[in-house]
């Protein structure tokens, strides 16, 4: 496909996807920038679904980034176990909150640099905080949906996250990133499922490379 092409390609796919889920969001519950950083460092190889039953106890428990960095890691990982792999989520919870305690005062900066270094915190993560809790298009998160999704849709053939982000940025608008994941991530879980996907019911099936494949 040529460049003219893919982009046209990109914009009707975005343009039926708006019109699919026009109210698509992030799935996470959560209040503040810490709680979103808190559900999305649990949802790692675990449902939105499972996380949002976890985190009103967690964030009860621990209701500040000085007081997660405080917490006892038996109590802690009782807590979050049901989200699987709490073990290293429990020492990345209390890492990242003990980062926050010691070089940003207790809150959750609001840059890509900054969110990097956090423990627990990669490109993916500090995409979805910069996104939702503060509006920032920095990025496309990029996770297991949208990198099929953009697999299936043409747009790379690349497998590697980051390869795909890049992949992806120069073909949406900025403004629009945050919402063009949630778009994937939408039509990821209700349509275009990795082993079985929809196609016959797909609003996309007729410009899908990957159609009926
Ligand atoms: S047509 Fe099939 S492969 Fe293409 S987006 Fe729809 S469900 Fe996915």
């Amino acid at each position: 496909m040529g460049a003219a092409a893919l982009f046209s390609h990109a914009a009707e796919i975005e343009r039926r996807l708006l019109v699919e889920y026009p109210d698509a969001h992030c799935e996470l519950d959560f209040a503040t920038p810490l709680q979103l950083l808190e559900a999305t460092i649990l949802s790692a190889q675990c449902t939105d679904k499972r996380v949002n039953m976890v985190t009103p106890e967690l964030f009860k428990r621990y209701p500040s980034a000085a007081a997660l960095a405080d917490a006892n890691m038996d109590e802690l990982e009782t807590v979050i176990r049901s989200t699987g792999f709490y073990r290293n989520k429990a020492k990345s919870l209390v890492g990242m909150a003990q980062a926050l305690v010691d070089d940003h005062g207790g809150e959750v900066p609001r840059t890509m640099a900054e969110l990097i270094k956090l423990p627990g915190v990669g490109r993916k993560t500090a995409n979805v905080i910069l996104g939702n809790a503060f509006g920032l298009n920095e990025g496309i998160v990029v996770d297991t949906h949208v990198a099929r999704l953009a697999t299936r849709f043409g747009f790379t053939d690349e497998t590697d996250p980051v390869k795909v982000e890049k992949a992806l940025l120069p073909l949406f608008p900025k403004d629009s990133w945050t919402k063009f994941s949630h778009l994937l991530i939408w039509h990821g879980r209700r349509t275009c499922d990795a082993r079985k996907p929809r196609c016959e019911g797909c609003s996309l099936r007729d410009i899908c490379p990957s159609a009926d494949v």
